[in-house]
C-alpha cells in the first residue's frame, strides 16, 4: 500500500498551469459546424472527441463542440469514429 507517489506529483505549481478554453480565448460565443479545420483539432487519431480535460475547453463550449462535431459529421465534413 504506497499511496505517497501519487501524491507527490500532484504537490505545487497549481497557478501557473492554468489552461484557458480556445474558444473563450478567441470569445467565439457560437461554435460553426463548418469550421472544419478547428473542430478536426479536436478530434483524436481515430475520430473521436478528446475530453475537455485534455485540451482545457469549457463546459459550455465543449457542449458546443459536440454538437457541431456531430453536425458536421452528419454532413460527411468530418469522419465517423474508424476502426
Ligand atoms: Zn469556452
Amino acid at each position: 500500500m504506497e499511496k505517497n507517489d501519487k501524491f507527490d506529483r500532484n504537490r505545487g505549481n497549481r497557478k501557473s498551469r492554468k489552461k484557458v478554453c480556445a474558444f473563450c480565448a478567441d470569445k467565439i460565443e457560437t461554435i460553426d459546424y463548418k469550421d472544419v479545420p478547428r473542430l478536426r483539432r479536436y478530434l483524436s487519431e481515430r475520430a473521436k472527441i478528446i475530453p475537455r480535460r485534455a485540451t482545457g475547453t469549457c463546459a459550455r463550449h465543449q457542449r458546443q463542440l459536440t454538437i457541431a462535431i456531430k453536425r458536421a459529421r452528419h454532413l460527411a465534413f468530418l469522419p465517423y469514429i474508424s476502426d
